[in-house]
């Protein structure tokens, strides 16, 4: 009796340290994404998971390599390129920029992401050309939309949209869709139809919406890419 009690106990423990670690965390992850996207009808591979590791040591990246996630979004150029620039995987990598970006950092972002979500105003889109030219680096470019018209956050206006896109296009910028993340608070669900329907409009493919909250709602509007960080990583250490 007190032998099998033990044993109950013994097993609670090693599912509580199996839910808890990143791998497991990204098998719960990648079982929702597809449950998700079937409940939506749409193919399983047309969205993509984007693991976001900001706060979070190389380390904790390449346990999740080691599973075959190989897709990565970081907030910071700086935190990036310590992290993710000596990798000897890092060819093997999909790495997404998705914090905002400073003109005088354009070249570094170039030459280390493979894609850019946040191109959002035109003196960056200019830099971004120039950071292309002077490298020989495409990364694709996604336009982050303020979609809640906050005051606090980057973003362009929907209704700038336009004018920015036919700035890109003018600079043969290789712009392959649309970002957005919604006011916190609010359903999300709304702001996401509204990125769908703007990135119809203009015949842009990729839409990156949804984060650990809220990437169920996302996926069933049409998102491309989720980006998830707690809900793999755990909590992060403040910035
Ligand atoms: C941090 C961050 C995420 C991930 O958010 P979680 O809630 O931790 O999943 C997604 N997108 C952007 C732009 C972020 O800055």
């Amino acid at each position: 009796m007190v032998a099998s009690i033990y044993l109950l106990f013994i097993i609670w423990r090693m599912n509580y340290a199996m839910e808890s670690t990143p791998q497991n965390r990204l098998e719960q992850i990648r079982h929702r994404l597809l449950s998700a996207a079937s409940t939506a009808m749409r193919a399983p591979t047309s969205v993509r998971l984007i693991a976001v590791s900001k706060g979070h040591p190389a380390a904790s990246v390449e346990a999740l390599m080691a599973c075959g996630q190989m897709c990565f979004g970081e907030n910071r150029v700086q935190e990036a390129t310590t992290k993710f620039g000596a990798m000897h995987q890092r060819n093997q990598l999909e790495l997404h920029l998705i914090g905002p970006l400073q003109t005088n950092k354009a070249r570094q972002a170039v030459e280390l992401f493979d894609v850019i979500e946040t191109l959002d105003r035109p003196e960056l889109a200019q830099a971004l050309h120039k950071a292309m030219a002077a490298t020989g680096k495409r990364p694709r470019l996604l336009v982050q939309v303020n979609t809640g018209l906050e005051p606090q956050k980057t973003g362009v206006t929907p209704d700038g949209l336009a004018g920015l896109l036919a700035l890109s296009h003018q600079l043969d910028l290789p712009v392959t869709g649309l970002m957005c993340i919604p006011p916190a608070g609010e359903d999300p669900a709304p702001h996401f139809r509204q990125l769908t329907s703007l990135a119809s409009q203009h015949s842009l493919p990729e839409l990156s919406m949804g984060m650990s909250g809220d990437f169920e709602s996302a996926i069933a509007c049409g998102a491309t890419y989720i980006r998830v960080g707690t809900a793999l990583f755990g909590e992060r250490s403040k910035p």
